[in-house]
């Protein structure tokens, strides 16, 4: 908590990023944070990179999916059921 407190003294830089749809987005970094190299654009999650004139290839095979799409993806039909029952749980306010 004592970190975000301390806003002021940690200056954050914005780093801009380019997707290859060309929208730009400037997430903000510590400055003793390291930036990562690609950047998913908020706008249409194409990856994207610093430079400006050659973004990052945009992913071909599969449409764009939600951290959360993938993550359920990889998991197990069985944990799939489990999450389902929940969700059909918490409809009914059983939860
Ligand atoms: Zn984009």
């Amino acid at each position: 908590m004592g970190e975000a407190e301390r806003g002021e003294s940690a200056p954050r830089a914005r780093i801009s990023f380019w997707c290859s749809n060309g929208h730009e987005t400037q997430p903000s970094f510590a400055h003793d944070a390291q930036v990562p190299d690609i950047w998913d654009c908020p706008r249409c999650g194409f990856p994207a990179g610093q430079d400006k004139d050659s973004p990052p290839d945009p992913p071909r095979t599969e449409p764009y999916k939600t951290h959360l799409a993938y993550v359920r993806e990889r998991r197990s039909d069985e944990d799939g059921e489990a999450i389902l029952a929940e969700a059909l749980a918490k409809l009914r306010g059983e939860i």
